[in-house]
């Protein structure tokens, strides 16, 4: 094994000089091991530690794989990583200095053991490529568009509630969109697509794309799904489309016959954001509460529900989340903030916060041009 905690390389990681670091790290594979576990697996030459893990079919949590979101945060027990691109939200100055890093963007620069759970749900699901059929537009709200895609015949996207998937567009790029269906649901996929302003694919979504025109995608990807082995009730917190994976988890939940308490909030600006109210309120029953929350309602909207922002009636409603676990996807402002005052003051433990942050190419932008 390399001499991967050796003082020398730790104080040239701390400059931060890439090309030094290199120096002292020639050999291309390095081995990361796991802790607890002490799994090993081997990360190629400017491959992250996320890509090398998935690649070996091990999961380590992860949302938007561009250093944006957080999710795929974790320890540096030992050794030296060149921290990648990323948002400086994402990971602060303060968490490198503890040792936390994105392991979505790090890149080992020696054999490195690192503080991770690995996720074993998803581990026996293909992710493949696919063509599909746009069978059916739905627009479901002003700035919302259900898409429905057909598989060719011989084929069904096996995933777990809660994970998304990945367009493919012709210039190289992605975008990610959760399934919308549970996954006995199959007959068709369904994405709830909300209309970014300036945004390449959700304009063309919302312009010239036509029923049975073809896209292609990867999937199913990510981490967002319920965790069976806990007993302990849900909330579940959703900005605007951040319902479609939520929809699809209580959806499962609600087949498989799951008794846990859950409590559904789902916060949008104006009472028409919440595209379907009627279906969340049809949830409500012995094991289900449904709170709709709106921001910015009008006087003729005539809302006389919860207002404000989403997150802070989870609060008002939970002083202590001591012993829930919490499902939040939406826009990366409500997620970063639930996580924040969830843990800070409502008591919920971090590893029992699960999320999708949904970035977009301007979060990437941003990452991007963060300082390292
Ligand atoms: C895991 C995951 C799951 C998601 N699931 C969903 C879902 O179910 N439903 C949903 O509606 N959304 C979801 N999203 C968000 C969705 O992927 C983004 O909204 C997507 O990027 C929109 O694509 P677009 O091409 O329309 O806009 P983008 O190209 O992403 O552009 C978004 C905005 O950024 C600006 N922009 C683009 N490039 C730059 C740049 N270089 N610099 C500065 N600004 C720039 C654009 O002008 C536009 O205003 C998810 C995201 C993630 C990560």
């Amino acid at each position: 094994m390399r001499p991967f905690s050796s003082a020398a390389a730790r104080d040239v990681a701390a400059t931060g000089d890439r090309q030094a670091l290199h120096h002292v790290y020639s050999s291309d594979m390095h081995t990361v091991t796991l802790q607890p576990s002490g799994q090993q697996f081997q990360v190629e030459e400017g491959e992250s530690i996320l890509t090398a893990a998935l690649r070996q079919q091990i999961v380590l949590p992860y949302g938007c794989r561009n250093g944006a979101c957080g999710s795929c945060k974790g320890k540096l027990v030992s050794g030296a990583v060149d921290y990648g691109v990323h948002q400086k939200k994402a990971l602060t100055d303060e968490e490198k200095a503890q040792g936390k890093a994105l392991f979505c963007q790090a890149r080992p620069l020696g054999d490195i053991v690192i503080e991770a759970r690995t996720i074993g749900a998803t581990k026996d699901i293909q992710v493949k490529t696919l063509p599909c059929r746009v069978q059916k537009l739905e627009r479901l709200a002003d700035d919302v568009m259900a898409l429905h895609l057909k598989l060719p015949a011989n084929e069904r996207l096996q995933f777990l509630a809660g994970q998304y998937l990945e367009f493919l567009l012709k210039d190289g790029s992605r975008r990610s969109f959760s399934m919308a269906n549970a996954p006995h649901d199959d007959e068709l996929i369904q994405l709830h697509v909300r209309r970014v302003a300036g945004g390449q694919f959700t304009d063309h979504v919302f312009g010239k794309m036509k029923e049975r025109d073809i896209l292609r995608f990867e999937g199913p990807l990510g981490t967002f799904f319920l965790r069976e082995d806990s007993e302990k009730p849900i909330v579940f917190v959703a900005s605007g489309t951040g319902f479609a994976p939520i929809k699809s988890i209580i959806e499962a939940a609600r087949y498989k016959g799951v008794t846990r308490p859950m409590t559904l909030y789902w916060g949008g600006r104006r009472p028409k954001d919440l595209y379907m109210n009627a279906l969340a309120e049809s949830w409500s029953g012995a094991a289900m509460r449904y709170v709709p929350v709106v921001s910015e309602a009008l006087p003729e909207d005539g809302w006389s529900g919860r207002t404000g922002f989403v997150h802070r009636a989870v609060m008002e409603d939970f002083p202590d989340l001591s012993g829930h676990q919490v499902y939040a996807c939406g826009v990366p402002v409500m997620v970063d903030s639930a996580k924040k005052d969830f843990t800070a003051l409502c008591k919920l433990p971090e590893e029992e916060f699960f999320a999708d942050s949904f970035t977009t190419q301007a979060d990437l932008a941003q990452a991007a041009s963060s300082p390292r």
